[in-house]
């Protein structure tokens, strides 16, 4: 391609909107260009970074057995409303009307879809197991677009779907998609960190993210000093610091006036934040709930959601406290009825807690489980974070921010039940097919290999992403010599197959080098009089400083072996 023909002009601005080095980047060297909040076009470069990593996605895929289909966008809301997933995905499911009144949506993820694929495909066992993918287009409505490429509502999405037999073969098909996707990140040249993931409501099955690590990733990662555990934060667990372990004291209640948050109420009776108990209220689809746990830890709320299989979230509001008779800033679970309690363990880690006493400016003393009250779900509900102890050796865990780029996912039968896909086993019984489902995120992917890989001057693409792989300048394009021999090598290269963008304008060297460093070229061939003097060209790799003078009439063996 010659530059003076491509569509796209880079930008010397840096665009005001731009929130990250990848987002600033990608609009600066015109690979993708905005159309509305969160939905991009791809121009000619950033197309063809994004097709590279499909091909590469497909060839590791398609080696482990999986085969590719491609599914509607389009689909009847029924389907959804079968699985009840319209509201787990709520306001972020685009929705539409066709001309006959039925509601349609744009397909956010497509389980439903693929499970009433298989359900009409499979008979039996011997027809198990299977791995069908697609690379897709996907719609979110998401409340926060930001950052380029990283959350947009229109994007290409890898999901690929496993059928098995059972939890054993789920497990095989599982683990030949963990060494698919490390193939396919460590050909895309991104070191990535595999971590526990949550998963969701539906509970106790596997789940894994792929996180870029990066100062800007919107996901926490919690990971051990020591040994491999590494976790999203959203499921992360630690051990706990144990609290002091004395024998029980009867119950007495204090007063406590003006003092309502932990620390106040721990100050002013001289004790220490894990010898509180702290109340925090929710509202979990509706009902007023209420989370115990230790003073010095916080709440999760994903891991209190997963506890509650509740749907919607959120902390109560101070109306809603108030009419269940609960007293915000002295509230306990002794004596208290008609509200669920969830505590965490930790309420178990110690002894003689002080609590609230259910009356204004009133505390108690001595408050122990399971002497004092009871609760409905006791379990870990506690946020873990950086410099507690590591649940698997108990070494320090430490707190790294990444992107999510894939996740693999056990979905056990949830959708087989619900949608009617069953297979008759060697016995003849029917059984529910037993899934998995795994997504990679393409542009996602693409902006977070910026992140990673980037300087003051521009992009450095992972040889396999960038778009070309040599950049060719002709400088003093107007002294017939220079033009003559540029053109010819360009049509060298490109003629032996070396992908190769062509700086054929009458630019000065700062501009086409600046250009150069910002597209993220690997590998700047430079013709100019001085190389030809040498019967050369000049080549620099675009992450080095150095760059030597190759001889032209070998110089397409050498630039080979260079890539
Ligand atoms: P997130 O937690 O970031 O919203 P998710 O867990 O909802 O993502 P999945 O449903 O697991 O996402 O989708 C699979 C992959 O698709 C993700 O790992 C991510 O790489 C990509 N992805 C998801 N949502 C978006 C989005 N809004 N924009 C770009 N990529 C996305
Ligand atoms: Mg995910």
């Amino acid at each position: 391609m010659r530059v003076s023909r491509l569509l796209t002009k880079t930008l010397r601005e840096v665009p005001s909107e731009a929130e990250t080095v990848s987002h600033h980047y990608l609009l600066r060297s015109g690979m993708v260009h905005q159309i509305a909040a969160g939905v991009y076009a791809y121009l000619p470069l950033g197309w063809k970074v994004l097709r590279k990593i499909e091909n590469i996605i497909r060839e590791e895929l398609d080696s482990a057995g999986a085969q590719e289909i491609m599914m509607p966008v389009l689909q009847p809301l029924e389907l959804w409303e079968k699985t009840q997933r319209h509201h787990a995905f709520g306001k972020a499911l685009f929705t539409l009307t066709d001309r006959r009144d039925r509601t349609l949506c744009l397909g956010p993820t497509h389980e439903e879809v693929v499970t009433e694929l298989v359900r009409h495909q499979v008979r039996s066992y011997r027809d198990l197991p299977l791995l069908i993918y697609q690379l897709q287009t996907k719609f979110r409505d998401e409340p926060r677009p930001r950052a380029g490429l990283m959350r947009v509502r229109e994007f290409t999405m890898m999901d690929l779907y496993s059928f098995d037999t059972n939890e054993e073969a789920l497990d095989i098909s599982y683990q030949k998609m963990r060494k698919a996707y490390r193939n396919i990140y460590e050909r895309c040249g991104l070191p990535t960190l595999e971590v526990e993931a949550d998963s969701g409501a539906i509970g106790g099955k596997d789940s894994h993210e792929f996180m870029v690590i990066t100062d800007t990733g919107e996901d926490e990662v919690i990971r051990c000093t020591t040994c491999e555990y590494a976790a999203n934060v959203e499921k992360a667990e630690s051990i706990k610091p144990a609290g002091e372990r004395r024998s029980l004291e009867p119950v007495e209640e204090v007063a406590t006036p003006g003092m309502k948050s932990i620390e106040e109420v721990a100050d002013f009776l001289q004790v220490p934040r894990n010898r509180t108990m702290k109340a925090v209220f929710y509202s979990a689809d509706g009902n007023l709930v209420f989370a115990a746990i230790r003073g010095d830890l916080d709440v999760n709320e994903i891991k209190l959601k997963n506890a509650l299989k509740c749907t919607e979230l959120q902390l109560a509001s101070e109306q809603q406290v108030r009419l269940a008779g609960l007293v915000a800033g002295s509230a306990s679970p002794v004596g208290l009825t008609g509200v669920k309690v969830v505590a965490d363990d930790s309420i178990t880690l110690g002894t003689n807690f002080v609590a609230g006493a259910n009356r204004p400016d009133r505390h108690l003393l001595n408050v122990n489980y399971p002497r004092d009250f009871k609760v409905d779900i006791m379990q870990d509900i506690a946020a873990t974070r950086a410099g507690y102890a590591c649940p698997r050796c108990g070494h320090v865990l430490t707190s790294t921010r990444g992107v999510e780029v894939g996740h693999i996912f056990k979905l056990g039968t949830l959708f087989s039940n619900t949608l009617g896909a069953f297979f008759l086993d060697n016995e003849g019984r029917q059984q529910p097919i037993v899934m998995g489902c795994y997504g990679i995120g393409v542009g996602r992917l693409m902006a977070a290999a910026i992140e990673q890989n980037h300087d003051d001057q521009g992009i450095i693409w992972p040889a396999p992403l960038a778009p070309y792989q040599v950049y060719l300048c002709g400088i003093g394009m107007d002294k017939t010599e220079v033009a003559t021999a540029a053109d010819s090598l360009y049509e060298d290269l490109r003629a032996n197959g070396v992908e190769v963008l062509y700086d054929d304008r009458a630019e000065s060297p700062g501009i086409k080098f600046n250009d150069a460093d910002l597209l993220g070229i690997p590998l700047r061939v430079v013709i100019s009089p001085r190389t030809l003097k040498q019967q050369g060209a000049e080549v620099k790799r675009r992450n080095s400083k150095e760059s030597q003078i190759m001889p032209l009439d070998d110089l397409i063996r050498q630039l080979k072996s260079w890539s």
